[in-house]
């Protein structure tokens, strides 16, 4: 037997059909207060979508440590044997809602783990670098990859525009015109920390870090084309696919490295190992097997545990710690905030974003769908003579803490001595692509312009693809210039 509707409170409804009126051809009526319900929670369905990543897929699963990198980090999830549960996003960053998983973006890769010193999380990316490296230019990127203010289009020139003006993209926008800027699926690609963390081990002892998730699926791409067709087909192709592989137990994994270090090292490095924009090579510093990372359980409801998800690079461990990357210390204070702004005061409360293997407790109180509170004996300030918790320094997290040269400045990064905006851009295009991945980057890099970039913009792509690559540039700039023969003729 079914059971009655019932209001939001338990009071069984009268009708799933009709509202109350005054006669059969009168106005609805005021009091029908279920009927007010109804549109009004409807009204409030949604919270508003992240500015950035705001399409996605997501899944719960583990950590399981494999290796023992106990010489690092005394963090508990990352000592020999130890099991985590954790949660997973992957995004695109630039599309809305409902827009094709298929586009040429980045893909978000954020990651939480249920630690016993509470939830630590890593929100990366499926790159190793990034466009920028100042957290002053966030907004102004992000706008530009966006719509235009007028008539609500994306568009190309301003993308360009942005990009040639500020060289340092140079690298990330090589990555994201090559074969790694359409993933297969979100199953097929890597995971970065991107950013350079810190590790702290049991003697106190501090070593930089960077993160590497490598995909046990191997690593697949779309061309274009597929890319293309699929974005009319199925918008949804890759939040599917993620679904329907954790449904039938294909349970997608990576396996989990890092980069360390020694802080001793970081300044003669050749290249400032705190610019995003700039991997350490893996000659220079090998990876280090840590550990296996699997997605095994689809979330029960999307909007609760994955649109309502809070990922933080804030929620760092007792083991773990910041660094001088400025764009890690921006996003340190940007993600907080968003959730506060975008899920509410008291999103640390939800299912997705709990402590689920620590105990919470935090002097915060009230404030817009509180759930939880303390036992009401517990005093609501501290210091108290009653018994409330009190900070110990010895517990918490040591991270937020390295030495540098006390000086408050605005200015750019040291340059150490390899660095430069397309160094390591030109790398990627010379040593790692082989000729049919460049022809490949050729044909999408010229794709892209033609989609309405403009002179004096052009001109400037031009450039900036012969800084890269003397030999790309020229291929790009004799592409676009026949393209727009063509379209001229055509
Ligand atoms: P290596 O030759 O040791 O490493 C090159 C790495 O490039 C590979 O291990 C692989 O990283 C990645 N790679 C392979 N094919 C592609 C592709 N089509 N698009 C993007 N990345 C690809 O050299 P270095 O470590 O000295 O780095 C050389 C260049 O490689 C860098 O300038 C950078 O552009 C790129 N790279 C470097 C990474 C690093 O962390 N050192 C990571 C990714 C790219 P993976 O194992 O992560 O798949």
């Amino acid at each position: 037997m079914t059971k009655p509707t019932t209001t939001n409170t338990g009071i069984p409804v009268e009708s799933d059909d009709e509202s109350l009126t005054a006669g059969t051809q009168g106005p609805i009526l005021l009091h029908d207060h279920y009927l007010i319900e109804k549109l009004a929670q409807f009204n409030r369905e949604r919270v508003p979508e992240r500015i950035v990543h705001a399409k996605g897929a997501g899944a719960y699963g583990e950590l399981v440590v494999t290796h023992d990198v106990s010489r690092y980090t005394k963090a508990k999830l990352f000592q020999p044997g130890a099991r985590t549960e954790s949660l997973a996003r992957f995004s695109t960053v630039a599309g809305e809602q409902g827009s094709p998983d298929t586009w040429r973006d980045p893909r978000g890769f954020a990651v939480k783990f249920y630690t016993e010193d509470g939830n630590y999380d890593l929100v990366g990316n499926n790159t190793p670098i990034f466009f920028i490296k100042d957290p002053i230019k966030f907004p102004d990127f992000i706008r530009s990859q966006k719509r235009l203010p007028g008539n609500g289009l994306r568009d190309h020139n301003m993308q360009w525009d942005f990009w040639t003006l500020r060289p340092e993209t140079a690298h990330q926008v090589t990555w994201l015109m090559g074969d790694r800027g359409i993933p297969k699926t979100y199953r097929h690609m890597n995971g970065y920390g991107s950013h350079t963390y810190q590790w702290i081990n049991a003697a106190g002892e501090r070593f930089w870090v960077k993160y590497h998730f490598k995909t046990d699926q191997g690593i697949e791409y779309l061309t274009q084309a597929d890319a293309d067709r699929i974005a009319g087909e199925d918008a949804d192709y890759h939040r599917k696919d993620l679904w329907e592989a954790i449904e039938r137990g294909d349970f997608p994994s990576w396996t989990v490295y890092v980069q360390v270090m020694p802080v001793a090292e970081a300044e003669g490095y050749r290249f400032n190992p705190f610019d995003l924009t700039k991997v350490w090579s893996h000659k220079d510093y090998p990876l280090i097997e840590v550990g296996k990372w699997t997605l095994n359980r689809n979330p029960r409801n999307y909007f609760v545990d994955i649109e309502q998800a809070a990922f933080e690079p804030s929620n760092v461990v007792p083991g773990i710690g910041f660094s001088p990357d400025k764009m890690l210390l921006g996003r340190v204070f940007a993600y907080a905030d968003a959730h506060r702004y975008r899920i509410g005061a008291n999103y640390a409360q939800l299912p997705p974003n709990q402590a689920r293997a620590a105990e919470v407790n935090s002097y915060s109180k009230e404030g817009a769908m509180r759930y939880y509170y303390n036992d009401p004996n517990v005093p609501v300030y501290a210091p108290n003579s009653f018994g409330g918790p009190h900070a110990d320094p010895r517990q918490a997290p040591d991270g937020g803490s390295w030495d540098f040269d006390p000086t408050i400045v605005r200015a750019g990064y040291v340059q150490h001595a390899e660095d430069g905006d397309f160094t390591q851009a030109g790398t990627l295009v010379r040593e790692v692509l082989d000729d049919a991945q460049r022809e490949r980057l050729v044909r999408n890099i010229v794709g892209h312009v033609l989609g309405g970039v403009r002179e004096p913009v052009l001109g400037r792509v031009f450039e900036y693809w012969k800084n890269v690559d003397a030999d790309l540039g020229k291929r790009v700039e004799e592409g676009v210039r026949a393209g727009l023969d063509g379209g001229a003729q055509g």
